[in-house]
């Protein structure tokens, strides 16, 4: 089946969407994404993303492209076209096309929309319960990371750093020893009191999604939480550790580098929040595409 992306108005098979060679997002990373996790035909916490991107795009000043309403309906359609049952759809706002220049456009441009789905999400079940090894990175990316800009050069050498070291994923970690987060995901520890400890959301980190539905999730089910900075040495003596994202819903992890986290298996909370989660996601239904 060949896929469809959506770019700028139009559906086209993916080896003829093409954008402009002056489109900002391709000469200055001016330009945000969401991806958003497909499961069963059905968006993961769509309103929540939407709202990110209108964090993203405001922070930026760059206009939503249409209405929310009309962006939802091309989000199902590529989804629909593309026959996604489980999969991710990346959605890209930029600022759009305009000849080389740092400053905004003088006169203002169309903002440029790209969207792609892709069949397949994430590790497997049997890697999750497994429990997944990840590589300490220090954190070199800008003081805004809380927009999801597609400026993610930082996190591609990290996660090129963490594919060379056969882990899952790079722990990013500040100058003052404290983890922030994931190249990709939200990293999390349990206390030997399960207390769940996650860095406060903050300009140092992106506010995933997931984070925040497992943070509902896990205080429903009676767990205390502290958001609040917590050091590498925390990290590495903590009873159990896991990272969240849309890809990754709740994934327990094992190694940090040559450490184990604990006994090296995965946690009862990390194990419990996970399966909390998959129950969370496997109860959508149709109202999943509503509208804020
Ligand atoms: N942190 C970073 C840097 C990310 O890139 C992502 C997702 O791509 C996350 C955290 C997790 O966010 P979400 O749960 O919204 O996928």
């Amino acid at each position: 089946m060949s896929h469809v992306a959506y770019v700028n108005g139009r559906y086209l098979p993916h080896k003829h969407a093409t954008v402009h060679i002056e489109d900002r997002g391709y000469q200055f990373a001016d330009a945000v994404y969401e991806v958003t996790c497909i499961w069963n035909g059905l968006p993961v916490d769509h309103a929540s993303h939407l709202a990110r991107l209108r964090h993203s795009l405001t922070q930026l000043r760059i206009p939503m492209p249409c209405s929310e309403a009309a962006l939802t309906a091309l989000q199902r359609e590529v989804v629909r076209r593309n026959r996604v049952t489980r999969g991710t759809l990346y959605l890209q706002v930029g600022r759009g096309v305009a000849t080389r220049n740092q400053p905004f456009p003088s006169k203002p441009v169309k903002p440029s929309l790209v969207m792609v789905a892709k069949h397949g999400a994430g590790p497997s079940e049997v890697v999750a319960q497994a429990g997944v090894k990840v590589t300490v990175q220090p954190d070199i990316r800008w003081g805004r990371v809380d927009i999801k800009s597609v400026g993610l050069l930082p996190n591609v050498l990290a996660k090129q750093a963490a594919a060379e070291a056969k882990a899952f994923e790079a722990l990013l970690v500040k100058p003052d020893g404290n983890v922030t987060e994931g190249g990709a995901a939200n990293a999390w520890i349990v206390t030997k009191d399960k207390t769940l400890i996650t860095h406060p959301l903050s300009n140092a980190i992106l506010g995933g999604i997931t984070r925040a539905t497992v943070m509902r999730l896990a205080k429903t089910a009676g767990y205390q939480i502290q958001e609040r900075a917590f050091s590498l040495d925390e990290a590495l003596a903590a009873k159990e550790m896991f990272l969240t994202g849309t890809t990754t819903f709740v994934l327990p992890v094992v190694q940090v580098d040559e450490r184990t986290i604990a006994n090296g298996s995965p946690g009862s909370v990390s194990l419990d929040l996970r399966q909390r989660y998959l129950d969370y996601v496997n109860a959508l239904d149709d109202t999943a595409w509503a509208p804020i």
